[in-house]
This record gives structure tokens, C-alpha cells and sequence, in this order.
């Protein structure tokens, strides 16, 4: 679908993930490929008959532009670069970020176990150690050609594109302004309608929620007046969808305080009380309940930086208190 002149929108389908779709953005002129899609022939077919409906083909890309590092916007890469020698461009931290996860990787087991001891989730475990053999992927880095900083201009045919670096969601995390078309891509940075997964593991040294109000602050007075997303639908008014998102983690983290007023508690046991808008927490399976514990860690740590809670190790588990 063209979403403005030069610029289509993909859709590219994930099975099994209630999203449904990723958005790969193709700016025509410059064959510029702004994400990609899971890595799955089913999404690589569905980009390609995309294409040629435009009557180019994957082969005829120069460049994929990518807004951060996850499955659902990389994966496919490597698909496409069967097909294709284009240059891959992603926000320099994408490759520490890398390394870093290869070495996690190494020994994934044995860090989600402590994770998960860390967080009071130890009666957890069982569940974990049904999945211990599935913990044998070994990933392997993407071939990132060019890196790019906050605020570098890429200047393409028939575009230019302001990199705007918005850690939060994911530390290497960018969104495109093309100020000419008055359009924002912005990844999974701002979504429309569900709040963007803000989470923390405990191996990781970074305050993923503080990096993201202030990558909120960041986009929300960009003259623009169409948002294009990773997930979705397209939408307008982006200082209104800015304050509904702040809105949201305030909420979460009067909860979070709420939830240690009286007493110290685990990162579990918090995440256990909170309302989570997918479902209850007691209907949640092991993954969700995990997911939810790696975002109410986000909260956590965002509190304990400010001063307003501590945290302190007990034989092995992290205890938090109100300051
Ligand atoms: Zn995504």
C-alpha cells in the first residue's frame, strides 16, 4: 500500500503472534527498505509478491534500514540476502548489543535460572528446566554494514531521513524522520494502541525505562503528520499518543510503589499484584509471567535510580523496599 508518495507500507505476516503483521517500509526510489519481518518463507514470499506488484523484486534492493535488532524486524534478512546483496544500516549500539548477546547466549540456561532466582521466582524453575534443552541455539550476528549516530541524515534518492535514536524498547532503538514528507517510521518505539514491552534482565546494567520517557520527550514534537509503525495501524497525533504512554508508565509505577508500601517484596511478587492489560497475572503462563517479571524489573530499577526504593540482595534474591 503507498502510504505517501515514493513510500510504500509491506505487510509482512508472523504466524502465532497476535500482532499479526511486521511493516517493512520500501522507499521506491532509492529501493530502500526500512525493516524486514520474521524469518519464515511464508513472510519472505509475502514480501516479494509485495514488490513485485511494484515491479521490482527483492534482488533489486540497495539497502535495509533497521529500526532495532529484534526477530520480528531483522529475521528475515537473512532470507532476503539469499536473493540479494544489499547493505544492512542499523544504530551503532546494535553491535555491542550483539556481542553482548552471543556471550549471554553462551550459557543461556544457567543465566535464566539465576535470573529467575534473582527475581523470587524460584518455584518457577521447574517449569524452566523442562525447556533446558531448548536453550542450544547458538545465534549468530547480523552483517551490519554501516552504523549510524543520533541525528545522522541519511541522504538517499528521492528521500533524506534524520536518525533519531530512541533507546528504550530496545537500547538501539532509532526511528526516521523525513521532515519533507512530514512522516515519522517509528518502529516499535510508539505503537497507536498497545504500549511498546519496556524490559530489563538482570544481567543487563542499563535503566531501559528512563532511556524511554526520555526517547518519548524526544519524537513528540516532530512535525509530522503521519506515523508509520512497525506493528498496527498507521496514526496522527503523535504528542496525544506521546501522553498516553507517559501516562501509562506513571500509572505502572504508582502501582509499583503501591504494591511496596508496607512491606518488601520481590520483583515477582510485585509483578504478581500490578494489573497487566493482556491478562491477569494468574492466568498467565511461565513465559508471560517471565516477560511480565522482566518489565516489572524495568519499573524497579527506574524507582531504585530515582532513590525512591532500595534494593538489596538477600541469600540470593533481590529485595526491594520503599526508600
Ligand atoms: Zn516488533
Amino acid at each position: 500500500m503507498q502510504v505517501a508518495d515514493g513510500v510504500h507500507q509491506f505487510k509482512v505476516p508472523m504466524r502465532h503472534n497476535p500482532l499479526g503483521y511486521t511493516y517493512s517500509y520500501l522507499l521506491r526510489d532509492s529501493m530502500t527498505l526500512i525493516d524486514a519481518g520474521i524469518p519464515s518463507w511464508d513472510a519472505f514470499s509475502a514480501l516479494d509478491r509485495q514488490l513485485s506488484e511494484l515491479g521490482t523484486r527483492v534482488k533489486d534492493l540497495e539497502r535495509v534500514v533497521i529500526t532495532h535488532m529484534h526477530n520480528d524486524h531483522v529475521g528475515l534478512i537473512d532470507y532476503l540476502r539469499e536473493h540479494a546483496d544489499f547493505k544492512t544500516l542499523a544504530h551503532r549500539i546494535a553491535e555491542e548489543r550483539q556481542l553482548e548477546q552471543i556471550r549471554v547466549y553462551k550459557d543461556i540456561y544457567r543465566n535464566t535460572s539465576e535470573e529467575l532466582q534473582l527475581m523470587g521466582g524460584g518455584s518457577f524453575q521447574q517449569f524452566l528446566n523442562r525447556f533446558e534443552h531448548a536453550f542450544k541455539e547458538d545465534p549468530k550476528p547480523l552483517r551490519l554494514d554501516k552504523l549510524l549516530e543520533d541525528d545522522d541524515t541519511l541522504d538517499l534518492v528521492g528521500a533524506s531521513l534524520k536518525v533519531i535514536w530512541t533507546p528504550g524498547h530496545a537500547a538501539e532503538h532509532i526511528c526516521l524522520h523525513d521532515a519533507k514528507r512530514r512522516i515519522l517510521f517509528s518502529g516499535d518505539h510508539i505503537l497507536p494502541k498497545i504500549t511498546s514491552h519496556i524490559s530489563l534482565h538482570t544481567w543487563e546494567k542499563r535503566d531501559p525505562l528512563s532511556d524511554y520517557i526520555k526517547s518519548l520527550d524526544k519524537v513528540k514534537d516532530l512535525p509530522v503528520d503521519l506515523i508509520l509503525p512497525g506493528h498496527e495501524s498507521n496514526f496522527t497525533n503523535l504528542p496525544a499518543r506521546v501522553a498516553q504512554l507517559k501516562q501509562h508508565h506513571q500509572a505502572r509505577l504508582d502501582e509499583v510503589r503501591a504494591a511496596l508500601r508496607g512491606r518488601k517484596s520481590t520483583v515477582f511478587e510485585v509483578a504478581g499484584i500490578i494489573h497487566w492489560d493482556s491478562r491477569p497475572w494468574i492466568l498467565m503462563d511461565f513465559w508471560t509471567k517471565r516477560m511480565a517479571a522482566t518489565e516489572t524489573y524495568a519499573h524497579l530499577t527506574y524507582l531504585r535510580n530515582k532513590g525512591e526504593i532500595t534494593e538489596t540482595n538477600e541469600d540470593g534474591i533481590l529485595q526491594y523496599n520503599l526508600a
